[in-house]
C-alpha cells in the first residue's frame, strides 16, 4: 500500500487484522475502509454490508485526506461505456481483497 497514514490512530485501524473475518465489512472492530482504487476514505457502515460512508477529513487527527478519485473514474467508466453495475463488481471485489496479502491489480 503506498498509502501514507495521517496519524497513528488512521494507522492502526487501517491496518488491524481480525483473524476471524475476512472481510472488513464483516467485521464489527472494523470502523475505517480505504478504497484504493478510489482513493477514498470511509467510516464503514455495519448495518448495511459492504457499504460506508465517505469521509474527506481524519476523524481524529483532523488532516485533510485525499480527494476521492470516483468521480475520475466513473467518468472514465462512462467514456469506455462500462455501467454501474459493473462498478458495483468491482468495488464489492474490492471489498473482498482489502484483507488480502496485496494482490496484483491489473489496471
Ligand atoms: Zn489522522
Ligand atoms: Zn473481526
Amino acid at each position: 500500500m503506498l498509502l501514507k497514514y495521517c496519524c497513528d490512530t488512521m494507522k492502526f485501524f487501517l491496518e488491524q487484522k481480525c483473524e476471524i473475518h475476512n472481510n472488513v465489512f464483516e467485521c464489527p472492530d472494523a470502523i475505517i475502509y480505504y478504497n484504493k482504487k478510489f482513493d477514498e476514505f470511509g467510516v464503514i457502515i455495519h448495518a448495511s454490508e459492504g457499504e460506508y460512508i465517505l469521509i474527506n477529513y481524519c476523524p481524529w487527527c483532523g488532516r485533510k485526506l485525499p480527494d476521492s478519485k470516483r468521480e475520475l473514474l466513473l467518468a472514465e467508466l462512462e467514456k469506455r461505456g462500462i455501467n454501474e453495475p459493473f462498478l458495483h463488481m468491482l468495488e464489492n471485489r474490492e471489498a473482498d481483497e482489502s484483507l488480502g496479502s496485496g494482490n496484483s491489480d491489473k489496471q
